[in-house]
C-alpha cells in the first residue's frame, strides 16, 4: 500500500506513520515530493487492519496495491491452473470443454436420453440440478438425492463427468459421493461456510459468480475454497443483474479476458442463464469462445416445451449439434481445441 500524506503533514506525522508501519511488521519507503509526501509500504499488507493509519493525523488516503486475494491472483502462480473433472474432461488447458444438460433432474427417461445426446454432440460433461435453488419455495426443488442417483447411471452409461449444484454446507459430503464437480450457484455465491465445505471436498468446484458481485468480490469468496487446500476451483459468469431487460441477466464477457489477467483460475460461461433465451445461446456460446473461455455449461433438454425448469432457456439437442460444429471453428481461429472432438468426428462419418 501507499500512504498519501495532507500537503500540511509535519515531519512528526510522518514518523508517527513510519512507526505505525512497523509496528505493523512491515517497512517504509518514504517519498518528500515538491507538494506531498507519500509512504510507500514495503512488504504483504493485504492481511493487516489498516484503520489506524487511516486516522493517524494528516493522513489523507491510503492506496491498497495487492490484489485483496493473494492466493487466486496471477502474481501467486505463473502457470494457468488445470482442473480436472475426470479423465477426459479436463478444464483450463488447450482444451475448451462444453457440459451440457438439462437445467433439471426430472426423470430416468428425461436425464438418460439428455446425456446420451449430448455425448452424441460433442459435450464432456453434464450438467442437471438434484437440488434446485428456486426464487418461489412453492416451486419444484429438484429429485434430491434420488437425481443424483439418475446423474451417476447417467455417466456410468455414457462415461460423461457430472456436474451438479450443491446448496448447503451439510448436502457436501452427499453431492459429492455422487458428483464429479460441485456447482455452487449464483446465490450461494457469498455463502462462505458453503465454500469452505466445497473446499474440504478436495472435489472440483464450479463455482459461479454471485449476480450482484464484482469481479474482485467474486476472486476474494473464491479463496475461501483456495484456503482449505482445494485448488480445483472453475469461475463460472453466468451474467449480473443489470437496468437491461431484454435478457433474463447482462451476460458480462469482458470477464473472460479480466480473469485470465488477473487471476491463473480458469472460467466458463453459462449463456443460459447468462441470457434466459434460447434463441440467443448459440451466439454467445461462439462469443464466449472466441473472448477465450476454458468452457461452456449449457441447458440442453430433449423437450424444452416440457421442461420442469428453464425449458426457454434450454436448447434442444439438435441446436447443441450445430452450435457445436461452430464453436469447433471458433475455438480454432482463437488457437483451442473443442474437448470431445473426437466424438463429434466419429459422429459426423
Ligand atoms: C442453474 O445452473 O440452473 C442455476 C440455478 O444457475 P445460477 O445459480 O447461475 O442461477
Ligand atoms: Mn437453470
Amino acid at each position: 500500500m501507499v500512504i498519501v500524506m495532507r500537503p500540511e503533514a509535519s515531519e512528526n506525522d510522518v514518523e508517527h506513520v513510519v512507526e505505525l508501519v512497523r509496528e505493523m511488521g512491515l517497512k517504509e519507503h518514504v517519498i518528500v515530493g515538491s507538494d506531498l509526501t507519500v509512504v510507500a509500504v514495503i512488504g504483504d499488507d493485504r492481511k493487516k487492519e489498516k484503520t489506524k493509519l487511516e486516522q493517524a493525523p494528516n493522513v489523507d488516503r491510503v492506496v491498497p496495491i495487492l490484489a485483496p486475494y493473494k492466493m487466486a491472483a496471477k502474481e501467486s502462480k505463473a502457470e494457468r491452473t488445470r482442473v480436472p473433472i475426470n479423465d477426459t474432461c479436463v478444464i483450463g488447458g488447450e482444451a475448451v470443454h462444453v457440459m451440457a444438460g438439462p437445467c433439471s433432474v426430472e426423470s430416468e427417461e428425461q436425464i438418460m436420453d439428455a446425456a446420451r445426446r449430448c455425448k452424441a454432440a460433442g459435450a464432456t460433461a453434464l450438467r442437471g440440478g438434484a437440488f434446485k435453488p428456486r426464487t418461489n419455495p412453492y416451486s419444484f426443488q429438484g429429485l434430491g438425492e434420488d437425481g443424483l442417483k439418475l446423474l451417476a447411471a447417467a455417466r456410468e452409461e455414457t462415461g460423461l463427468a457430472v456436474v451438479t449444484e450443491v446448496l448447503t454446507p451439510t448436502d457436501v459430503d452427499l453431492v459429492a459421493r455422487y458428483a464429479d464437480c460441485l456447482q455452487v450457484g449464483t446465490r450461494n455465491a457469498q455463502n462462505f461456510k458453503l465454500l469452505e465445505a466445497c473446499g474440504q471436498s478436495g472435489k472440483p468446484v464450479l463455482y459461479k459468480r454471485g449476480m450482484s458481485m464484482t469481479i474482485s468480490e467474486w476472486l476474494q469468496a473464491a479463496e475461501y475454497i483456495l484456503a482449505e487446500g482445494n485448488p480445483n476451483v472453475i469461475l463460472c459468469e453466468r451474467g449480473i443483474r443489470t437496468f437491461e431487460d431484454h435478457t433474463r441477466n447482462t451476460l458480462s464477457l469482458s470477464v473472460v479476458p479480466e480473469v485470465h489477467y488477473r487471476s491463473h483460475l480458469p472460467i466458463v460461461i453459462d449463456p443460459s442463464q447468462g441470457t434466459g433465451h434460447a434463441r440467443l445461446v448459440p451466439d454467445m456460446c461462439k462469443a464466449s469462445v472466441a473472448a477465450g473461455a476454458d468452457g461452456l455449461i449449457i441447458e440442453v433438454h430433449p423437450d424444452p416445451e416440457h421442461a420442469m425448469t428453464d425449458g426457454g432457456q434450454s436448447i434442444t439437442p439438435d441446436a447443441l449439434t450445430e452450435t457445436m460444429q461452430s464453436l469447433r471453428r471458433v475455438a480454432e481461429a482463437v488457437d483451442r481445441v473443442l474437448g470431445g472432438s473426437d466424438v463429434m468426428d466419429t459422429a459426423s462419418v
